[in-house]
């Protein structure tokens, strides 16, 4: 691949896994008046691998600033992310016996979600979240937050100003910071010697697995799988000592880290490092089979849709998320299949899809409108979905749930 670079290891050897074509932001959804604008500004989106240390990123890079200045993911519309985290939280305070003379740092902590568990438990808690609007959230929550990108500069400062970190939290950011040398060196300086750094983020093996192509889109420049972690963590003087896997957006893991040499390491690291080299992780047929894989899978969820369409069936879509916008545009998919996308969240509700501009509406118009079917873009979240659209099915409503296999429930 021609002016590739890796952004862990600097390696200009690299080749192409996966083109999903020129795409629009996938969480950038528009106003009526945006859409006789001429369209949204397009960008490539393609997927590639470090053929050194093997890690899988966007040779393309947004800068952050144009994506996450109004970014309307609110963690807390989801029942879900909020119990996966209270018991993270609580599982945290117990394991690290953490008490209210100790410190915990939550990169991207979005409208407090998350560190509102850690107040209501009388632990100092501080949020560092760019997006302006949703900091405030988090501050009506009593959640204090810097309204910043997380950049060494920012920790060095923190850590002058506030102290260094006991516990320092980063859930689903780790994968959407470009220059991740920064990021992992920021969370080495902001980190006291005895202290602890958790990450979440989703496995890129199980994005390899289960054809979840959908996850990719600008924001998400990483996929991450254990192995090339390992270099990019000992650089900066950090060891990854424990993983756990998690359900949670189609598969994530859970990198426990401190400084070098502090801690044991769990067998957990050897054993998922184990598992990647087995299925392939440093071979070429790993890439290239789910590249192939995902190509037919577009091919059969457009027939399915079409089938469906020339029986005079009548579809819609659920969940107006990033991933639905990815999974839309690569398929091309839009308003001559899909008569409307419905979601909870009355932030979305009157606006446009990227690209396919397909109208957002809330659950009640589903129910109002009862289509045959509807394509669930949120599959991640298939079993919350499910129960609250209840009625839907009831009423003879199916759902379409396109991965790994199109499906009809
Ligand atoms: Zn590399």
């Amino acid at each position: 691949m021609n002016n590739f670079h890796c952004k862990s290891c600097g390696s200009r050897n690299g080749a192409l896994i996966l083109d999903l074509g020129v795409q629009p932001l996938a969480n950038n959804l528009l106003f009526e008046s945006n859409l006789s604008d001429g369209g949204e500004p397009k960008h490539p989106l393609r997927l590639a691998v470090c053929l050194d240390c093997r890690l899988m990123q966007l040779p393309e890079i947004i800068p952050p600033t144009k994506l996450f200045s109004e970014y309307i993911y609110f963690s807390s519309f989801s029942d879900a992310m909020l119990q996966h985290a209270k018991s993270a939280t609580d599982e945290y305070i117990k394991d690290f016996d953490l008490g209210k003379e100790c410190q915990v740092v939550e990169v991207a902590s979005n409208d407090g979600y998350m560190l509102q568990y850690f107040v209501r438990s009388g632990i100092p808690a501080l949020g560092i979240e760019p997006a302006v609007n949703i900091a405030e959230e988090a501050r009506k929550k009593g959640v204090e937050t810097v309204s910043e990108f997380f950049t060494l500069n920012l920790a060095d400062r923190l850590a002058t100003e506030k102290g260094q970190a006991d516990l320092i939290l980063g859930n689903n950011v780790f994968a959407h910071v470009p220059d991740t040398n920064d990021f992992v060196a920021a969370i080495a300086a902001l980190l006291k010697k005895q202290g602890r750094v958790v990450l979440e983020f989703p496995w890129g093996h199980e994005m390899i697995r289960n054809l979840e192509f959908d996850t990719i889109y600008h924001e998400h420049v990483f996929y991450f799988n254990l192995t090339p972690l390992m270099p990019l963590f000992a650089r900066h003087g950090l060891e990854i000592i424990k993983v756990q896997k998690l359900p949670i957006h189609g598969g994530s893991l859970r990198v426990f880290a401190s400084h070098a040499g502090q801690f044991a390491v769990d067998p957990s690291v050897k054993v998922t490092l184990e598992q990647e080299a087995d299925e392939g992780v440093k071979t070429a047929d790993y890439y290239t089979d789910f590249a192939e894989s995902v190509l037919m899978l577009k091919d059969e969820l457009v027939k399915l849709l079409a089938d469906l369409k020339s029986n005079g069936s009548s579809i819609a879509a659920y969940g107006a998320s990033a991933k639905g916008s990815t999974l839309l545009n690569f398929c091309g998919v839009g308003l001559e299949t899909l008569d409307f996308v419905a979601d909870r969240s009355t932030y979305k509700q009157g606006r446009y899809t990227p690209g396919r501009h397909l109208p957002i509406v809330s659950p009640e118009d589903l129910l109002e409108k009862q289509p045959d079917y509807a394509l669930l873009l949120t599959w991640n979240f298939a079993d919350e979905i499910l129960k609250q659209q209840e009625e839907f099915r009831k009423r003879g409503g199916k759902f379409i749930i396109p991965l790994p296999k199109a499906r009809v429930v």
